[in-house]
């Protein structure tokens, strides 16, 4: 029986990459998405797969979400959390909203969606997670460091998890890209991020599908040893 995967904020850019990738190899893919209907509708036109909106910066929406997934699905196996937002700005700029609006949605998201499929998890003794980190949570960046505390937040969290969830066949990692060619980053204005490409070994922005290659190797049945682990697909920008 196919496998039953969830993609947060999978309607579009890279979410919708992994989204594809996983249906793609016959996983039977969810995408939940934040507010845009008409974007999700026109998601589930292009590419066949269901799109539940529920907001990942909230428990009890995370729970029922699910819920509601697994009642018309089945157990969720894979579990990947991409939803993500950007508020930049300087420290001494920064409003407590903007600082609270991006550890909410990029961190503590994936709490809560983690907490809503561990005990199925347990239970099943399988489970596969992998969370969506980023360069700028592992080197830093100017104007972002609510992005940056909650990317690298998650590159802890999910050595934790995977402590947690080793004995009971879950394994959870990070993905962390580098710049990638999403609506995200077509934001930044053009010369900063005429910038931003000549410190890119590579010498491109990465694509949406270059990321969810990294994903679909991570959750795989056949990947049960790889946990704790953080995969940069950063086209050679940043090394430790
Ligand atoms: P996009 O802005 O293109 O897409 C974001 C997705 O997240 C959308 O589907 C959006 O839904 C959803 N979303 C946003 N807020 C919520 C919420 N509260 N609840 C549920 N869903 C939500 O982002 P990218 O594809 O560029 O980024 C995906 C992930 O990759 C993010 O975590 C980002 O931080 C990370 N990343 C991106 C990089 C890049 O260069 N693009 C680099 C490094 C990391 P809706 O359409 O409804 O708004």
């Amino acid at each position: 029986m196919a496998r039953v995967a969830v993609v947060t904020g999978g309607t579009r850019g890279i979410g919708e990459a992994i989204a594809v990738a996983l249906s793609d190899k016959g996983f039977k893919v969810v995408a939940n998405y934040g507010g845009n209907d008409e974007n999700a509708r026109k998601f589930t036109e292009r590419t066949g797969i269901s799109a539940h909106k529920w907001d990942v910066g909230n428990f009890d929406a995370c729970h029922e979400g699910i819920a509601q997934v697994e009642a018309e699905f089945g157990p969720v196996d894979v579990l990947v959390n991409n939803a993500g937002i950007t508020r930049d700005t300087p420290l001494h700029k920064m409003t407590h909203q903007q600082w609270d609006d991006v550890i909410r949605t990029n961190l503590s998201s994936c709490f809560y969606m983690c907490h809503a499929v561990m005990d199925g998890m347990r239970k099943r003794g399988f489970g596969r997670i992998v969370n969506i980190s980023s360069l700028n949570g592992q080197a830093g960046q100017f104007g972002q460091t609510n992005y940056s505390a909650a990317k690298a937040g998650i590159l802890g969290f999910t050595k934790a998890v995977a402590q947690e969830g080793a004995a009971k066949g879950i394994t959870c990692n990070a993905v962390a890209p580098g710049y990638t060619d999403t609506e995200m980053v077509r934001s930044v204005p053009p010369e900063v991020l005429e910038k931003l490409i000549r410190k890119i070994p590579v010498g491109r922005l990465c694509t949406a599908p270059e990321i969810a290659r990294a994903v679909l190797f991570l959750v795989e049945d056949e990947a049960g040893f790889i946990t704790g682990a953080t995969v940069s697909v950063n086209g050679g920008q940043y090394y430790h």
